[in-house]
């Protein structure tokens, strides 16, 4: 609205002076151009009757008066000894008159200016003698009129100016408020959407098509929304995944104690039994928080992170020796290919827990006698680790899912060998918190490799 005011009273404004000030500069100009032709005509008369020689003409002077009289003026006239012979006011008829301008108008320069503040024009001019080729200068005209007719003029248009003025402003306030809030509207309508929506559900999307821009906004605000949706979803699985994890050890602990309970006299051995089962479901239990705390304390910011240069070629020996009895219980082979020498910079206990979820996978989903490859390789920027395994493999369609939070692709089997189903998604985690990727590639029954990518230099 302020805008449209703008754009609307400003140039009237402007417009209303201009009109004003150049009206008063054409009327000026006008009356000048008169008053000089009527001097001119005087000057004539004057040389014409021989005013100079013989003063104080009564026709001469009368006609003086006359224009004086029109034009609401004062003449003076001024002989070649600076004298004043005539003046129309009587009042210094016989005086001296030397003023800058009379003196450059006896040296042929024309004078004409006008006086705004005192409302008047003057005009001195030579009076030549024509006679022959000889210009003498006979003498000074002086002649100043009164503008104030102009001034009445322009007073009275420039009250009819700010008469316009007023109704131009009124019209602009109430079309510019019209226009405004008509122009708003749909994007009102936009915030009480986006309103509505924060102070209800997220099940609806929003549409203000009126305008492309109302339209841009509400797409843009739908797409956020449908973030928003699938982290709200995402959100509801984890906490619902971690529930149900969280429920199926307690279950099974309490279905042994009930038994137990519920049978009287039972043998030693038989508490015994149960009780090592009840120890290993508080083990499955202990490890799915130890795992939750992990994936948790990776999800937070990165400036957790405890970034140090560390030689990868020693962190992955370290890892598979301390991997290799498990490995050796199966009759797995684990094999370390270091294609070169690699120092980088990352948080070395993220980053361990990364590569050791992916060798004790590759041990853990092997086949008995079967073997694991750790490469580790680089280039100018990179350096890439993969791990490759000769085990079950993974179904084409798990691979999507396998970095999924408690995703396992057969429950049942991954359970009895003691996984949660959170290690890949530490492991993306990990590696992600240091700007880097993974991939998998996998064959049912022949095999799966792990490729990372992590730079030298962490980035912030
Ligand atoms: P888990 O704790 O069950 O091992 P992960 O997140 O580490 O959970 O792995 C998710 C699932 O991906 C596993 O349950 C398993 O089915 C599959 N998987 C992971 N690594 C391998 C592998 N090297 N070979 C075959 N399957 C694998």
């Amino acid at each position: 609205m302020i805008i449209l005011v703008i754009i609307g009273i400003v140039p009237s404004v402007a417009v209303e002076k201009g009109i004003v000030s150049s009206y008063e500069d054409r009327a000026v100009s006008l009356r000048s151009f008169n008053v000089k032709n009527q001097c001119d005509i005087l000057c004539n008369l004057l040389v014409s009757e021989n005013y100079f020689q013989s003063p104080q003409d009564a026709s001469v002077e009368g006609e003086l008066s006359l224009f004086s009289n029109i034009y609401s003026g004062r003449i003076l006239i001024v002989n070649e000894d600076y004298e004043i012979v005539f003046d129309t006011y009587d009042l210094d008829r016989g005086k001296l008159f030397i003023s800058e301008e009379v003196v450059q108008c006896f040296r042929g320069k024309e004078t004409g200016q006008y006086d705004e503040r005192n409302r008047y024009i003057e005009i001195v001019i030579p009076i030549q003698s024509t006679d022959g080729s000889s210009k003498d200068i006979l003498g000074v005209m002086l002649v100043s009129c009164s503008t104030d007719e102009i001034a009445a003029s322009i007073d009275i248009l420039e009250q009819k100016g700010m008469l316009l003025l007023v109704i131009i402003t009124i019209l602009v306030l109430v079309f510019g408020y019209v226009l405004s809030s008509i122009l708003m509207k749909p994007f009102a309508r936009v915030t009480k959407a986006i309103e509505d929506i924060t102070d209800g559900y997220l099940d609806e999307n929003i549409s203000v098509p009126d305008y492309t821009e109302t339209e841009l906004i509400t797409d843009a605000f739908n797409k956020m929304l449908g973030r928003v949706k699938t982290l709200d979803e995402s959100r509801q699985e984890f906490v619902s995944n971690v529930s149900h994890e969280l429920k199926t050890p307690l279950a099974s602990m309490k279905v042994l104690a009930d038994s137990l309970n519920m049978q009287e006299n039972a043998p030693l051995e038989m508490y015994q039994e149960f009780m090592q089962d009840i120890t290993q479901e508080i083990d499955r239990e202990n490890k799915i928080i130890t795992d939750l705390l992990s994936l948790v304390k990776l999800d937070k910011k990165a400036a957790d992170l405890n970034i140090e240069m560390v030689n990868i070629n020693d962190l992955l020996e370290l890892i598979l020796k301390r991997l290799k009895p498990i490995a050796a219980r199966r009759q797995i082979e684990l094999i370390l290919d270091s294609f070169r020498p690699v120092n980088a910079e990352i948080d070395e206990v993220k980053v361990t827990l990364a590569f050791s979820n992916l060798v004790e996978n590759a041990i853990k989903y092997n086949v008995e006698g079967g073997w694991v490859r750790v490469s580790l390789n680089a280039d100018h920027k990179y350096f890439y680790v993969t791990v490759a395994d000769s085990g079950i493999g993974i179904p084409e369609d798990s691979l999507d899912h396998v970095f999924e939070r408690f995703y396992r692709v057969d429950k049942s089997h991954s359970r009895e060998i003691g996984g949660t189903g959170l290690g890949l998604s530490i492991t993306r985690s990990a590696i992600l918190t240091h700007h880097g990727a993974i991939k998998v590639y996998s064959k049912e029954n022949e095999g799966t490799t792990f490729s990372v990518r992590i730079p030298f230099t962490y980035i912030e």
